[in-house]
């Protein structure tokens, strides 16, 4: 059977298209009409699914929605069983999820349930016009060359990284059908439970969701040296971040790391102190629209990434460029 459609996992907080899926609707609404075929979504979970479902199937052609109590917590068991049940009833061409702790999680493992690949980690997605195939574009070698793959099975499975891609206005379809599937897992198949759920205390705006960062690093010396960070970040209404050592000296939260092994950030502008701009710190920022870097150091490799760079001590550099920011503002 030829597969066809674009089909979309989607993620649900509180209720409410989580902003990633909202990203993956734009996209996949686009490569669907290029490809003249439909646009689907999955949605799992348990008694939030309903409403979802239906704002979904406001913007595609069809929603399939799986609402049963194992569904409640997301476990890699549960939710490969509901997406293998809807692939081989209904063989999309792409599925596309987030590249977030879901989709990092599923993707590999469905792709191998359906005896096909995934790409994870793409920051751009396109169809070639002679042959219909997914093209999936994702930084590689720590975000220092882009690399387009494409795959010959199907589905095409892709995740794509948060905020890569400008969300777009989701035309009104007003007609997507609303399918239930009957999940019918078997509980002996789920082999993890969720215990208990602790919710990371964010102060402020997310580092994933934030617009302007001010990131410190090894340079910044200490957690005193954050708290300007903080004034900074503060009064440009963005969020600090950091690199690993500040992380792993204790200066600053774990949560709060950039990078290979932290998080992938898309702001508009990225405030580099004291970071000398490694290829694994700039795997989690290579994706900054602009990047400004303050380092003593003029050989330091952030000042290749960065569209504005300032030489010299950040503690002399940072009291001054705060005071610009403030008579900008306005403040
Ligand atoms: C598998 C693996 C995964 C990793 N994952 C990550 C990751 O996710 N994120 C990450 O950040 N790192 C990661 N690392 C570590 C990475 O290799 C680097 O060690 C790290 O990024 C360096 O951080 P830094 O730039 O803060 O420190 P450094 O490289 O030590 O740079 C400090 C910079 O501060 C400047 N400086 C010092 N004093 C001042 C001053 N007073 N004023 C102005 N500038 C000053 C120096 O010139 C220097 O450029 C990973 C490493 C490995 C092996």
């Amino acid at each position: 059977m030829e597969n066809k459609g674009v089909m979309i996992l989607a993620e649900v907080t509180d209720g409410k298209l989580a902003p990633i899926t909202r990203e993956l609707l734009g996209v996949g609404r686009k490569l669907a009409n290029d490809l003249g075929e439909e646009l689907s979504v999955i949605i799992a979970g348990s008694g939030a699914v309903n409403t979802a479902a239906k704002v979904a199937a406001g913007v595609t052609d069809k929603v399939y929605a799986a609402d049963t109590p194992p569904l409640k917590d997301y476990s890699n068991e549960a939710y490969v069983e509901v997406l293998e049940k809807v692939c081989k009833s209904t063989h999309p061409r792409i599925v596309l999820m987030g590249h977030t702790t879901i989709g990092r999680d599923l993707a590999p493992r469905a792709a191998f349930r359906l005896g096909t690949a995934a790409v994870t980690d793409c920051i751009a997605l396109d169809i070639d016009d002679m042959n219909k195939q997914l093209l999936m574009t994702k930084p590689v070698y720590g975000g220092n060359a882009l690399a387009i793959f494409t795959m010959e099975t199907f589905p095409q499975i892709a995740t794509i990284r948060v905020k890569s891609m400008t969300m777009q206005a989701v035309e009104s379809t007003g007609k997507g059908e609303i399918i239930n599937i009957a999940a019918e897992l078997d509980p002996a198949a789920i082999k993890t439970t969720v215990l208990k759920k602790v919710v990371m205390e964010d102060e402020g705006v997310k580092l994933e969701d934030a617009a302007i960062i001010v990131t410190g690093g090894r340079g910044i010396g200490g957690p005193e040296g954050f708290k300007q960070l903080e004034e900074l970040a503060k009064l440009l209404n963005g969020t600090v971040g950091a690199s690993r050592p500040a992380c792993d000296n204790g200066w600053v939260k774990d949560t709060m790391q950039i990078g290979l092994t932290g998080k992938i950030v898309s702001p508009d502008v990225y405030v580099a102190v004291a970071v000398s701009g490694t290829t694994q710190h700039m795997a989690g920022c290579s994706g900054a629209r602009n990047i400004i870097a303050i380092n003593k150091d003029p050989e330091a490799n952030i000042f290749t990434e960065a569209r504005f760079g300032v030489v010299g001590d950040w503690k002399k550099v940072l009291p001054g460029f705060e005071a610009e920011v403030k008579k900008l503002m306005g403040k």
